[in-house]
């Protein structure tokens, strides 16, 4: 939890960013975690996985936008990419970040784009998950998701992040409408007043929360690598037969490969999260943290060149 605090306070920095971004692409770390920087790169990367039997969820990387004229660009660049992944028949959904669309500029703006995107999703019968960020955000994003939710409620769905306080009274708001959630522990620096600062305790909140969700109308997306988290929710789901299209697992690209192709040959769902685009660098620091092996990793390759 140190290290992982002290990794996303360092990304704050303009110039390690910029330092960690030449060594990502240098080491070849960046092309671990990232399916390149354009649609095109990305397309043959969901391919391969189909090809496994794993579906994907294609997150165009970017952080906050500021400026009208970014979001708007982001927005279509949404539009291409349901666009492209109806045209090249590929088993893929998008995952979108609010703040992307502009949310930090005026929420009116962000509604505006997003339904843009899901008027697009609804034409391809396509799916927009709408990922979790900073809890400054937290009310905005399922305030919007609910809005959206109640006119496209096939196409739309949202994040809960174990680690805040609230979550638990959000499942519960949420959970009884039958909408789709994906259940992740968080990963965004929050202080001890909002969330639960300890490892241990973000881990028993994530099986509560796993427990409610699943017994409920909702589907449930279980986005961990944790071993015990998934061997959990495997024998919680088979002691409460609950049926296989209400849940699936979801992992990121690059990361627990091998656990994957274990959860395919159990006969589960498993969903990939795919992220491409120019602007890597700060989600491989997200990386980087959540795994100290990954920065010793870096490092060498620092050491060798
Ligand atoms: C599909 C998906 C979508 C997500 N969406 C969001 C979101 O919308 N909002 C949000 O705040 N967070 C999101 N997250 C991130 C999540 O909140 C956690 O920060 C992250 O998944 C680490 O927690 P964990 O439960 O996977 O694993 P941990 O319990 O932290 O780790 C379990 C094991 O997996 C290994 N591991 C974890 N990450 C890596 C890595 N990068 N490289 C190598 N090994 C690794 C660890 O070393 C450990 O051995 C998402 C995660 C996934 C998988």
């Amino acid at each position: 939890m140190l290290f992982r605090t002290l990794i996303l306070k360092l990304a704050q920095s303009e110039a390690l960013m910029n330092f960690i971004a030449h060594m990502g692409r240098r080491s070849g770390l960046a092309g671990r975690f990232v399916a390149g920087e354009s649609i095109e790169e990305a397309m043959p990367v969901v391919q391969e996985l189909n090809d496994k039997g794993i579906v994907t969820s294609l997150n165009l990387l970017g952080e906050e936008v500021s400026d009208k004229n970014e979001a708007e660009r982001s927005t279509q660049s949404y539009i291409s990419l349901l666009k492209a992944i109806h045209e090249n028949r590929v088993e893929s959904n998008v995952s979108i970040k609010l703040t992307q669309l502009g949310l930090g500029i005026h929420r009116q703006v962000c509604e505006k784009h997003l339904r843009a995107i899901l008027d697009t999703a609804r034409a391809l019968n396509n799916f927009v998950r709408i990922d979790m960020e900073g809890s400054r955000y937290t009310q905005d994003i399922l305030d919007l998701f609910q809005q959206t939710f109640s006119l496209y409620p096939n196409h739309v769905g949202v994040v809960i992040q174990a680690y805040l306080y609230r979550s638990e009274e959000d499942v519960r708001q949420l959970s009884p409408l039958g909408c789709n959630i994906r259940l992740c522990k968080g990963a965004y620096m929050e202080p001890a007043d909002i969330a639960f600062p300890k490892r241990q305790d973000v881990d028993r909140n994530f099986i509560k929360l796993l427990e409610l969700l699943l017994l409920s109308p909702s589907y449930t997306a279980i986005a961990t690598h944790n071993v015990s988290m998934i061997e959990h929710a495997h024998r919680f789901t088979a002691q409460h037969d609950v049926p296989l299209s209400h849940y699936e697992y979801q992992m990121v690209y690059g990361v627990g490969r091998e656990y994957q192709n274990q959860i395919i040959r159990r006969g589960n769902k498993m969903r990939v999260y795919v992220p491409f685009g120019t602007h890597w660098a700060p989600y491989l620091v997200r990386r980087l943290a959540e795994r100290p092996a990954n920065l010793l990793f870096l490092l060498k390759s620092l050491f060798r060149s």
